[in-house]
């Protein structure tokens, strides 16, 4: 069913593990650069104006963490497809999902048909 060669797959495996690697430290450096995740400013009422603004830079903060986690949990299901055997396979219909769309998504879990019915 698989059309993927053994090289093949290793190769999107290296691929998806330093994608991984990445996004895992750039979730580490943005965390740690989160205003709120300082528990002190919880507590400092001071300046309300600083802490609306504060505010919105933390929902972006947030909306870009969301992102990074999302992109992880697709990498880790693709890795976990890897390590079952189904990597590569269309969750909808079945059938192994085109190189090249794998190449240039190595995350894709729907053949470009599927993801097409999908919209
Ligand atoms: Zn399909």
């Amino acid at each position: 069913m698989n059309q993927l060669s053994q090289q093949d797959i290793d190769t999107a495996r290296i691929l998806l593990e330093e994608e991984k690697k990445k996004l895992v430290s750039r979730v580490i450096e943005l965390t740690a650069q989160d205003p709120f995740s300082d528990p002190d400013r919880l507590n400092d009422n001071a300046a309300s104006d600083m802490e609306a603004s504060e505010e919105s830079n933390h929902d972006r903060f947030q909306a870009i963490l969301d992102e990074l986690k999302e992109k992880l949990g697709l990498l880790d299901g693709a890795l976990l497809r890897i390590g079952n055997g189904t990597y590569g396979v269309c969750t909808s219909c079945g059938k192994p999902i085109e190189q090249n769309r794998l190449k240039i998504l190595p995350t894709a879990v729907l053949c470009s048909l599927c993801e097409q019915k999908k919209k």
